[in-house]
């Protein structure tokens, strides 16, 4: 069995993650370099755990595992969301809960550090991607629904965020029934995007960008009124815009996150299922939780049950 290490170089990125930038600078503030060492409380960050790797992985029947067995495995994640999905444009590390479940699934499915190639594929390209084989497996705040299933596979849930909103820290929008008139911005191809449309909610422009990021750069600089998707994404940048920034903290959808895969391998979908549940079991799901999300401040829940279909 060969184990991971990436324990240390965690340490260094969570310190960076828990560090609040109030300066709103534009690109990627978790990656501050040397700033990270002064944050208070990143010393005791904790570690994300270490995956051991079943060398004697097996998915009979399925297609997409016969293709990559004793390969490499291609997973999509994003790389703009800090906790969740995030890659570090100078190191390349990937870290965040989606990247931990990422790493837990591929250990369980043979696949060490070395044989997973992660690949960014942002909101709206999600279904394309897994459907053309261009990812084996999709880890990145995709929300397990009946419209995407009608395109894709999904394993999970392995958490539940909910829609919220990210507004400057003096806005008077305290929830959605605020937003009459407001611009907010989304991504192109989520559901927030879609919900935020809605006629109910009366919002004078809905702004699709190519991530959140980009959106977050909007609130910033005044051109949008608020930045919406999922509440655990937008902790992230509320985090890194300390002061600044502050999520309204008033959900008003569920966001079932599943592992996108292709739609007709059921094989390979059970054996993600049963990764996911093995970790939650173990503590690895809590451990990671702690070590990426949960330094945003919220408690690790209890993980949702799987959904099996
Ligand atoms: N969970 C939502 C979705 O899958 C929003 C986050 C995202 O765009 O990844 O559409």
């Amino acid at each position: 069995m060969k184990l991971r290490n990436t324990a240390a170089a965690a340490v260094v990125v969570l310190a960076l993650a828990a560090s609040a930038t109030a300066c709103g600078k534009s690109g990627s503030p978790n990656d501050n370099g040397d700033k990270g060492d002064k944050a208070s409380g990143g010393a005791s960050a904790p570690a994300v755990p270490t995956y051991p790797v079943n060398t004697s992985a097996d998915v009979k029947g399925s297609p997409v595992f016969e293709k990559i067995k004793g390969k490499t495995i291609t997973i999509g994640t994003k790389a703009d969301q800090p906790g969740l999905g995030y890659e570090n444009p100078g190191t390349k590390k990937r870290t965040g809960f989606d990247v931990e479940i990422a790493r837990m699934i591929a250990a369980d499915l043979g696949f060490d550090e070395k044989h997973i190639t992660f690949k960014t594929v942002p909101s709206e390209a999600r279904e394309t991607q897994i459907a053309s084989g261009g990812v084996d497996l999709y880890v990145g705040t995709y929300t397990i629904n009946d419209e995407r299933k009608k395109q894709v596979g999904f394993a999970g849930p392995y958490y539940v965020a909910g829609q919220d909103l990210l507004v400057k820290a003096d806005s008077s929008v305290k929830g959605p029934e605020d937003l009459k008139g407001k611009k907010v911005c989304s991504a192109t191809g989520s559901t927030p995007l879609q919900r935020i449309k809605e006629p109910k909610y009366g919002v004078a422009e809905a702004k699709a960008q190519q991530g959140y990021q980009l959106c977050v750069q909007d609130l910033v600089n005044g051109t949008v009124d608020a930045v919406t998707t999922d509440d655990a994404i937008l902790k992230g940048y509320a985090a890194e815009n300390k002061g600044a920034l502050k999520v309204v903290g008033k959900p008003f959808s569920k966001e079932p996150y599943g592992v996108g895969l292709k739609k007709d391998d059921a094989a390979l979908r059970e054996a993600v299922n049963k990764a996911i549940e093995a970790h939650e079991k173990n503590g690895d799901w809590k451990k990671a939780y702690d070590a990426t999300l949960g330094l945003s401040g919220t408690q690790a829940p209890a993980p949702p049950a799987i959904e099996r279909y």
